[in-house]
């Protein structure tokens, strides 16, 4: 459940690095950590295993020395980093929740200057705010560069025009010329952005699920893209096949959370996803017995990220990690997320669907909350239930009204204050959800599918 991210940057983004690798320096060390991402990904599983513990006990040392979080952690544990030397060791470890990255500052390494940092900033589907930071190489390889590798790998071409369907868009009105990726927002009316990307003529596309799938069907034949990549929400069957069919190509899933970028991205040789092993250790803790749930609670440990390390990071989702290998050859292992966070798209009386993230943007700045939901009971109502802080007022409960007036296309949503908001039946939070019956509104991306992928980014 850590995605529902306020930024979709899209995990093409790493063909766009050249924007942003511009100095000769960082230019030398994306070049270097380049080559490496792309011969590591060849190596024998065993070799991607001794590199991953390598770094596992580099940051685990460095967790421990330079952060105030970890040391406690370490402490109240009774362990110290040597006793960790590969991820099996992990388990002694307390699990790192999405409250604790609430107040970031004893998880940002001493010497650190969070003004100076990257962030990433997530709402996250349990209606929580967290912010990561990064430090520039953290960035490179997480934000880029790791992408890039997936990308490629799957076919993606440097000369590709690629079209990113994402939430913050800052170019949209004044793309480069000659622009071979362009952003567009999903804010926007649906059919207009079908004109502009039919007219940009992409070979790729990236994007929501729900979101795609939509895009995909109205377009009717006037997107003929190669490659489709989801992520960023649970990619069930149904939508899956939508996509395919209203595109008449293969959609590939990529799974991952803000906090740690890109963790896994299926592989057009199998169904299931390579994990990026060299950079990430992916844990899968097993479920409790009777639930009928696949696989256990995934943590994820960041190899990569020294200004704000994150160790068995709970993601909210569940999955498997497979030990057959890929019929591609690549080391990275296979893993199966099989259950991913879900979110519903709301249709209005007036037909306009309403992506959920038009909606967490509208509200989530707001203090008070300790966590909400927006929930639609009927075509023309819409409630959002607040978990209540001290400093919830009547002034918060008007400012989200108003901020998501414009959004519901001038409906005026209830504010109602709970003790809890209850998760799914999964297990799951839901953090947009449509109450109104399947026909009266679009199909969302919330049928799962047994043993099939979420997506993520
Ligand atoms: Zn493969």
């Amino acid at each position: 459940m850590a995605i529902l991210c306020r930024v979709q940057t899209g995990g093409c983004g790493g063909l766009g690095a050249s924007a942003v690798i511009r100095r000769p320096l960082v230019l030398g060390r994306a070049a270097y950590r380049c080559y490496r991402l792309l011969r590591d990904q060849r190596r024998s599983p065993e070799a991607v295993r001794a590199l991953q513990s390598q770094r596992l006990r580099a940051i685990v040392r460095h967790a421990y020395e330079r952060t105030e979080f970890y040391r406690e952690r370490f402490d109240a544990a009774g362990i110290t980093p040597a006793d960790i030397r590969e991820p099996a060791d992990l388990s002694g470890l307390p699990i790192t929740g999405r409250e604790d990255l609430r107040s970031p500052n004893s998880l940002i390494a001493r010497g650190r200057a969070p003004d100076r940092l990257k962030r990433s900033v997530t709402s996250g589907s349990s209606g929580r705010r967290t912010t990561t930071y990064f430090d520039e190489d953290a960035w490179l390889v997480g934000k880029y560069l790791i992408k890039l590798r997936a990308r490629l790998a799957c076919g993606v071409r440097p000369w590709d025009r690629i079209a990113l369907f994402q939430e913050e868009v800052l170019q949209e009105h004044r793309p480069p010329i000659g622009a071979r990726i362009r952003a567009f927002s999903i804010h926007r009316p649906i059919e207009d952005v079908v004109s502009q990307a039919e007219a940009f003529n992409p070979q790729v596309l990236y994007g929501f699920p729900g979101y795609l799938a939509r895009l995909a069907e109205i377009a009717h034949g006037r997107l003929a893209p190669r490659l489709v990549f989801t992520s960023g929400e649970l990619l069930d069957e149904v939508t899956r096949r939508r996509i395919e069919a209203a595109l008449g190509t293969r959609v590939l899933d990529v799974y991952g959370c803000t906090e740690v970028k890109e963790i896994a991205w299926q592989c057009p040789w199998s169904e299931a996803y390579h994990l990026n092993a060299d950079w990430l250790v992916l844990e899968a803790l097993p479920g409790q017995p009777g639930t009928g749930r696949r696989g256990g609670t995934l943590l994820v440990t960041s190899l990569f990220n020294y200004a704000m390390p994150l160790l068995r990071y709970a993601l909210g989702d569940t999955g498997e990690i497979l030990e057959q290998a890929c019929p591609c050859g690549r080391g990275l292992p296979l893993v199966r997320p099989t259950l991913g966070r879900s979110v519903d798209y709301l249709v209005l009386a007036d037909g306009a669907m309403i992506p959920p993230y038009a909606l967490t943007c509208a509200i989530e700045h707001f203090q008070g909350m300790r966590q909400y939901q927006i929930v639609q009971t009927a075509l023309d109502r819409v409630e959002v239930r607040v978990v209540p802080l001290v400093d919830f007022d009547d002034s918060t409960r008007l400012g989200i009204q108003q901020s998501l007036r414009p959004v519901l296309h001038g409906l005026t949503a209830e504010v109602r204050v709970v003790d809890e908001i209850p998760p799914e039946a999964s297990g799951k939070y839901r953090i947009v959800k449509s109450l109104v019956p399947e026909g009266g509104r679009a199909a969302g991306p919330q049928a799962r599918r047994p043993g099939g992928p979420p997506s993520g980014r």
